[in-house]
């Protein structure tokens, strides 16, 4: 082993705050020396803003990332199953409950699946919090569950275990209340170093762009996704990059057991144009990926004919099974107040901001405002109209699910003053913006 480079803290901070380069090493040490606890977190805080206003180099990024990687364990799945393994992920966005389509569709399609995922963050939802609205799911299962299920059923959901990138975990808790999450290097770093110690080979990253997103503009997505693509090549993956509208919220559901409904519609072919396009796309490319050797026209139609066949569905149904949890869509939660929003004029509806309607989410309990705070997974936003859709004056734009009156009001304003509503139809936008990799 070599040995770890002594540092001073407080001189890097200054050197990386007077927009100097650091040695990979110098960095390296700086993060696991957080991580181990020797590096006070005011520091870690220090440098995370010197670094959101100078930027990281190529090489600090690649430093960085190989650092976090190092700081845990890692997994090495596609030995474990003697399968080429395929992972997706997505950078966060409002009503995003793609995972739990794609999932079942890629497993109906005879390859592997097994991901690790997250919890909401501020406005944006997570995959494991939707997946808790299922009664009975467990997310924590131990590293040999997971491989056992990921063979035996084709297809696991869980929560990050515990010694995958401690460092990210750490430093991700402090960036979130630091204001220094959005950061390209820092972003591109703290994805790509779970996707790497979690062991595929092969990589599908959904980078969202817009108000809802990280990334607000296409530009700033697009140095994201190069980013992530050279960490990805580096490390030795195939990484392909879909950039995606979050300019509005996804599909039509926003909050926990409403997302997952639209999933289950959404693998029996029921689901809103915007989300069905985008599941069928990003499975397409896992399934390009896998070791089937098909090329991305193939798979499109194999994944199209797993949910007209309903092996989709059955693909589902046997995975929550494998977890502990109900699949009947019957089981999951309601909330007792259903209240309707209605349109004030008519026209066409010009824009649906992402970032409102994710907080009015937020606020009727879907999401947390502190770490580790219980969400209700009943509650949420259902638009029912979205951009350039035609609306008629008092129909219903959305419909918001609540726990009691007063955040069923609130919510109703909130969710109102979302919808931006003009005398034509607005320039269409499709879901899918860019393709990289
Ligand atoms: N998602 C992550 O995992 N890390 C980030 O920094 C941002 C989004």
């Amino acid at each position: 082993m070599t040995e770890a480079a002594p540092i001073r803290p407080a001189e890097l901070i200054q050197r990386k705050r007077d927009g100097a380069e650091l040695g990979g090493d110098e960095l390296a040490e700086l993060v696991l020396a957080y991580a181990r606890g020797d590096v006070p977190d005011y520091q870690l805080a220090a440098f995370c803003m010197a670094v959101y206003f100078q930027g990281l180099s190529t090489a600090e990024t690649f430093a960085l990332t190989d650092a976090m990687v190092r700081s845990g364990d890692t997994i090495d799945l596609g030995a474990a199953l003697g399968r080429r393994v395929v992972d997706k992920h997505s950078t966060g966005g409002v009503g995003d409950k793609t995972t739990l389509a794609v999932g079942p569709i890629v497993a109906a399609c005879g390859v592997p699946f097994g991901k690790m995922s997250g919890r909401g963050l501020g406005h944006t939802g997570g995959t494991l919090d939707k997946l808790e609205a299922i009664p009975g799911f467990r997310v924590e299962l131990t590293t040999e569950e997971f491989v056992t299920q990921v063979r035996e059923t084709g297809l696991a959901i869980v929560g990050q275990t515990a010694n995958l990138v401690p460092a990210d975990k750490k430093l991700y808790a402090l960036r979130d209340v630091t204001a220094t999450v959005d950061n390209v290097s820092l972003i591109a770093a703290s994805i790509m170093s779970k996707k790497i110690a979690a062991g595929a080979d092969a990589i599908v990253l959904d980078v969202k762009v817009g108000d809802g997103a990280f990334m607000k503009s296409l530009a700033d997505a697009q140095v994201l996704a190069e980013t992530m693509l050279a960490l990805g090549q580096r490390a030795g993956r195939d990484v392909v990059c879909v950039l995606t509208d979050m300019d509005q919220p996804l599909g039509r559901a926003v909050g926990n057991a409403l997302e997952v409904r639209e999933a289950i519609a959404t693998l029996r072919g029921e689901g809103p144009p915007d989300f069905t396009e985008l599941v069928l796309d990003a499975a397409a490319h896992l399934l390009a990926l896998s070791d089937l050797g098909i090329d991305r026209a193939e798979a499109r139609r194999r994944a199209e004919l797993a949910v007209a066949d309903g092996s989709a569905t059955a693909a589902y149904e046997r995975w929550i099974r494998a977890q502990g949890g109900d699949p009947d869509e019957a089981a999951l939660p309601k909330a007792p107040i259903v209240r309707e929003v209605f349109a004030s004029r008519a026209g066409w509806v010009q824009r649906l901001a992402a970032l409102p309607v994710g907080l009015a989410a937020l606020h009727l309990g879907a999401g947390r405002r502190e770490k580790d705070a219980p969400i209700d997974h009943a509650v949420g936003v259902l638009c029912r109209k979205k951009r350039g859709d035609a609306v008629e004056l008092g129909e219903p734009l959305a419909v918001v699910h609540a726990r009691n009156e007063r955040t069923a009001d609130e919510a109703a304003e909130d969710v109102l003053a979302a919808y931006e509503l003009g005398d034509e139809p607005p320039r269409a936008r499709p879901i899918v913006l860019d393709t990289l990799g």
